[in-house]
C-alpha cells in the first residue's frame, strides 16, 4: 500500500491538510470526487442578466489597482480586453494576485456582469484562455491552505503513478458484462472530464462500484443472519416492565406499544435481534429503547446505548436516570472525555456486571471495554455505521441483540434495500398534544418581517436556531454563510441577546461548550450549519430560520425543523428562499416525515434524502440513493449472485470484501 507521503509533492504539512478533508490514503485521495463541476463557456456579455454567473476570457489591459478597506478587506480593479470589447474587472480580496496580473496576461474571469457600469464583479480568476468549446472544471471540497489546483495536482500525480494499483471492487466478469471502463480510466475522467458524455460513463461505472460494494456487504450480513444467528433466549417478566410503563408521566402511543412488543418478541425468541426503529424526530423512539433496555436488565443482561455525540449521550443518560430513579438498576455514562481514572471503575463495573446499563459514545466499543454479559446494544440516530464497522464488543459468551434507531424516514422500497439485513419497526403516530411546527416560506426581501417575528420570540425569552448552508465564503458560490449571518444577527439583536455559532469544522469540546450554553438558555440565537440536525433537545427553542432553504433536501429540512416544537410551546420554522417555492411549500403543508421523504424521492432537484455529509448520515462518495436507484437495484442483484456463486469462493476480491464486513 502506497502512503500519501510517498506521493510527489505531499509533505507532512500537506498530509495534515488532506487528513482534515478526510483523505488518509491514496485511495481516499483519488476518490475525493468533485462535488460539482463548473462549466466554463464564454458568455455573451450582451445577452446576460445581472443575476447570472458569467465567464469571460481576455488579456489584462491595465495594471491592477488595489483599494484597501478597514478590517483587512481589499479590492483589485483592472481593465480586461476581451473579444467582445474592453470591460472592467473588480474582485475582493485578491490583492495577492497583483504580481501575476501583468499586462497581457491571459485570464478567465468568473462573476456577475453589471451592464450599466460595464464592470464584472468577479468571484474568481483563473489563468489561461477559453477555447470555443466548453471546459468542464471539477470543484472539490477543500480546506484553508489547500487550493483547488493543489488538490487537482495531487490527485493527478497519484493517478498517473499509482493508478493501476488501485483496487477494483467489481469482479472481472461483471466489468466485462457491462463493458465498464477500467478503474484508472474512470477516475481519470471524473477528475478531468473531456466532455459530459464521458463524464457520465465514468460516473456510472464508479457509482456502480460503490453500490456494488455496499450491497455486497448488506447481502453478506443478511445471509449470515439467516444462516446462523442464534442469540439469547429470555423469559422475562412483563409485569415489572408494565409497572414502569404505568409510572411514566405520559401514556405510550399505540405505535410505541406495538414496537416495544415487536422488540420483546425478538428478545424472548432464540433468534438474534437485528432491528431498526424508524420514526420521525420526537415520535418517542428513545423511550421505547429505554424500556427495551430495562426489560433486558430484568432478564439479567447488560445493555449499552451508543449515541453519535457526547451531548446526546449525556442527554439520554440524564433522561434515563430520571425515568428509572426509583428502580435499583445501575446506569452509567461512558464517553471519550471522561478522565482516565474515572473510567477505570466503569470498566470494572462493566466487566464484573455491577453496571446494568451504560450510555455513551464510541468510547463504548474501545478495546479496553469488556462486558460481563452484554445482551442488548442500542445505536441511536441514523449512524448506521454497522456495515463498515466491526462491532468490536468484547463480551462474555453471549451474542447481543442489536437495535438501531433512525429519524430518517425513508420509503419502503428503499428501506428494504438498504436495511435489507434488518427488521424494520415503524413509529408513525406522534405523542398526543404535540403542536405541529408552523412553517412559512419567505423571500429574502421579506427579511424585515422575519426579524420582527424573531424579536417577538426573543422577548418571550424563547430561543432561536438560525441555519446557513455554508460555514464560510467559498469560491463561485453566492450563498449565505454562518459567519455572515452572525454579522447580520449581531447587527439586529447583538446589543440585547447573546448570539453564537456552531459548525462541523469546530473541535468537539468547543461545539459541546456552545451547545451546553444554548441548552442552559445562555445563548439566545444559535447560528449553525446542519450539524444541529442530530437529535439535540432544547424545548425552549421555539423558532428556526433557515437561509437559502432551497439548497437543502426536504428530508433534511424536516430533520432540522424537528429541533423545534419539542414542548407545548407554539413553534415556527421559516424557510427563506427566492426560488423553488413550490417544492418548499410541501413543508408548509405536511409534517409527516414519510410523506416528505416520498416527495423528496419523487422530485428531481437538489433534494437529497440522506442530507449532507456533515449531518453524519449514511453517505456515499459518488452514488446518490435517490437518483441512482436503478444502479442500486442492479448492484444488489449482481452482488447477491456473486456472493452465492461457489465458483468464486476463492476469489481474492470476494474474500477481501467479506473480511471487511465480518462481525461476530
Ligand atoms: P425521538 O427519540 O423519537 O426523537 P424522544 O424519545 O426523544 O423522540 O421523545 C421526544 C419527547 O417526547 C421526549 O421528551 C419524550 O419524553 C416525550 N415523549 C415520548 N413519548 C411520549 C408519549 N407517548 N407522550 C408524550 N410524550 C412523549
Ligand atoms: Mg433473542
Amino acid at each position: 500500500m502506497v502512503l500519501l507521503s510517498e506521493v510527489k509533492g505531499i509533505g507532512p504539512k500537506t498530509e495534515t491538510l488532506l487528513n482534515k478533508i478526510g483523505v488518509f490514503s491514496i485511495d481516499d485521495l483519488v476518490t475525493h470526487y468533485p462535488f460539482r463541476y463548473d462549466v466554463l463557456k464564454r458568455s455573451n456579455l450582451k445577452e446576460v442578466n445581472e443575476e447570472e454567473r458569467i465567464v469571460i476570457d481576455g488579456k489584462v489591459e491595465s495594471i491592477p489597482l488595489i483599494v484597501r478597506f478597514r478590517g483587512g478587506l481589499n479590492k483589485l480593479n483592472f481593465r480586461l480586453a476581451t473579444v467582445q470589447g474592453p470591460v472592467g474587472v473588480s474582485i475582493f480580496n485578491r490583492a495577492f494576485l497583483k504580481p501575476n496580473l501583468g499586462i497581457g496576461t491571459n485570464i478567465i474571469v468568473i462573476g456577475k456582469f453589471d451592464q450599466k457600469k460595464n464592470i464584472i464583479n468577479a468571484s474568481d480568476i483563473k489563468f489561461g484562455s477559453l477555447s470555443n468549446q466548453e471546459k468542464i472544471e471539477p470543484v472539490y471540497h477543500t480546506t484553508n491552505g489547500l487550493t483547488q489546483k493543489n488538490l487537482s495536482n495531487y490527485i493527478n500525480t497519484t493517478l498517473l503513478k499509482y493508478g493501476n494499483d488501485i483496487e477494483d471492487k467489481v469482479p472481472r466478469y461483471l466489468l466485462d458484462k457491462y463493458n465498464f471502463l477500467n478503474k484508472k480510466t474512470a477516475l481519470n475522467i471524473i477528475h478531468n472530464p473531456p466532455n459530459f458524455d464521458k463524464l457520465k460513463e465514468a460516473s456510472m461505472r464508479l457509482k456502480y462500484e460503490e453500490l456494488f460494494e455496499f450491497m455486497f456487504k448488506i447481502n453478506y450480513l443478511r445471509l449470515e443472519k439467516e444462516k446462523n444467528e442464534l442469540g439469547i433466549v429470555r423469559s422475562g417478566n412483563r409485569h415489572d416492565l408494565d409497572k414502569i410503563i404505568a409510572s411514566l408521566p405520559f401514556q405510550l402511543t399505540g405505535d410505541q406499544k406495538k414496537v416495544l412488543d415487536e422488540i420483546i418478541v425478538d428478545l424472548d425468541s432464540e433468534r438474534r435481534m437485528n432491528r431498526i426503529i424508524q420514526g420521525d424526530v420526537g415520535s418517542g423512539k428513545t423511550i421505547v429503547s429505554f424500556l427495551a433496555m430495562y426489560y433486558n436488565y430484568l432478564c439479567g443482561y447488560q445493555s449499552a446505548l451508543m449515541a453519535p455525540t457526547e451531548i446526546l449521550a449525556i442527554q439520554h443518560y440524564n433522561n434515563m436516570k430520571n425515568i428509572f430513579k426509583d428502580c435499583d438498576v445501575n446506569i452509567e455514562l461512558l464517553t471519550g472525555s471522561i478522565a482516565k481514572k474515572d473510567k477505570q471503575p466503569i470498566y470494572k463495573g462493566l466487566k464484573d456486571g455491577s453496571i446494568n446499563i451504560v450510555i455513551g459514545t464510541h468510547a463504548l466499543i474501545q478495546d479496553e471495554v469488556e462486558y460481563n454479559n452484554l445482551g442488548l446494544v442500542v445505536t441511536d440516530e441514523q449512524h448506521r455505521f454497522g456495515v463498515n464497522q466491526r462491532t468490536n464488543l468484547k463480551n462474555k459468551g453471549v451474542r447481543p441483540d442489536v437495535l438501531y434507531m433512525s429519524a430518517t424516514p425513508i420509503p419502503r422500497t428503499y428501506a428494504l434495500t438498504i436495511y435489507g439485513d434488518m427488521d424494520v419497526s415503524i413509529i408513525k403516530e406522534m405523542p398526543k398534544g404535540r403542536k405541529p411546527v408552523k412553517t412559512y416560506v419567505r423571500k429574502e426581501s421579506e427579511i424585515k418581517d422575519v426579524l420582527e417575528r424573531m424579536h417577538k420570540e426573543l422577548k418571550k425569552d424563547h430561543q432561536i436556531y438560525v441555519i446557513a448552508p455554508l460555514i464560510e465564503d467559498s469560491d463561485n458560490i453566492d450563498l449565505t454563510t454562518v459567519y455572515n449571518l452572525r454579522d447580520k444577527m449581531n447587527l439586529a439583536f447583538g446589543s440585547k441577546y447573546k448570539i453564537d455559532i456552531v459548525h462541523g469544522k469546530m473541535a468537539t469540546p468547543a461545539k459541546d461548550l456552545i451547545m451546553n450554553e444554548f441548552k442552559q438558555n445562555k445563548i439566545k440565537i444559535l447560528i449553525s450549519t446542519t450539524v444541529i440536525e442530530v437529535g439535540v433537545d432544547v424545548p425552549n427553542a421555539t423558532m428556526m430560520v433557515i437561509f437559502d432553504a432551497n439548497r437543502f433536501g426536504l428530508s433534511t429540512l424536516h430533520q432540522l425543523r424537528g429541533r423545534v416544537g419539542r414542548s407545548e410551546l407554539e413553534s415556527s420554522c421559516i424557510l427563506i428562499s427566492n426560488v423553488d417555492k413550490k417544492r418548499l411549500e410541501i413543508m408548509e403543508q405536511t409534517h409527516d416525515g414519510f410523506v416528505i421523504s416520498e416527495e423528496d424521492f419523487k422530485l428531481r432537484g437538489s433534494g437529497d434524502i440522506f442530507g449532507t455529509k456533515q449531518s453524519g448520515d449514511m453517505s456515499f462518495k459518488i452514488a446518490n440513493l435517490r437518483s441512482d436507484y436503478k444502479i442500486l437495484s442492479q448492484a444488489r442483484k449482481d452482488s447477491l449472485e456473486y456472493l452465492k456463486d461457489k465458483n468464486y469462493d476463492s476469489d481474492l476480491l470476494k474474500q477481501h470484501l467479506i473480511e471487511s464486513v465480518k462481525i461476530d
